[in-house]
């Protein structure tokens, strides 16, 4: 088997530590050294909601989705936004390479079980986005390890994103729509994205979904910026 990455050959014998603590992995698509490329969140200094680096236990944007939304973040991610990650994410999503979705497979599964939830979502693609790449890139990360419901629709109007100022960008319109479905409202969502910045967008993904009677509410998304 080769990495995903680099293509180097992953040797498929079971490593040691792995046995000793049971934790075979279920994929071997990333070789051990591009796997310690990437680096996980720590527990220290984060805020408490959204998992920033905060040195108060809740950040200010989580303050501000409280003030101005309304909302309760309860957000958790499982690596930074470094380098490697900007270059997995450049790969797969900007330059289309669908392969790459199942890279994660096996963090995914592992993390899974830390999660309390009954159905998991996700903040779908912009249908331009869509026939652009001709895939969700959000949808085909994690539909294999969370069988994802498709609750939300994101309406096409806002283009050009990045180049508006973060004050711009937290106060735009929300543009989702939730789809008919047959989800009890009481059911515990898994709301899924994959990298959280301002929270802006997992923010007004999970308005439409309260407005919608979905209270009971959690995030969660690959990466963390
Ligand atoms: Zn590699
Ligand atoms: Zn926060």
């Amino acid at each position: 088997m080769n990495c995903l990455l680099c293509n180097s050959i992953i040797n498929d014998i079971p490593r040691w530590r792995d046995i000793l603590t049971f934790n075979i992995p279920i994929n071997m698509e990333l070789c051990d050294f591009c796997l310690s490329r990437f680096q996980t969140i720590e527990s220290r200094n984060i805020c408490l909601r959204c998992m920033g680096n905060s040195n108060q236990s809740i950040c200010g944007n989580c303050i501000m989705w409280e003030k101005t939304e309304n909302i309760l973040v309860n957000h958790k991610s499982i690596f930074k936004y470094n380098l490697q990650m900007k270059e997995y994410f450049r790969t797969y999503k900007f330059m289309g390479d669908v392969e790459l979705s199942r890279l994660f497979d096996n963090e995914l599964e592992k993390f899974k079980k830390q999660l309390d939830f009954d159905i998991a979502t996700f903040v779908p693609n912009a249908r331009s986005h869509y026939d652009y790449r001709g895939f969700d890139h959000v949808f085909e990360m994690y539909n294999r390890v969370f069988k994802l419901e498709c609750m939300l629709e994101k309406n096409d109007i806002e283009d050009f994103q990045s180049r508006k100022s973060f004050k711009e960008r937290v106060s735009t319109a929300q543009s989702f729509t939730v789809k008919q479905n047959q989800i009890s409202e009481n059911s515990k969502i898994l709301l899924i994205d994959d990298i959280y910045t301002s929270g802006r967008t997992i923010t007004h993904a999970q308005k439409a979904l309260n407005k919608a009677g979905y209270k009971k509410i959690l995030t969660f998304s690959l990466v963390r910026s």
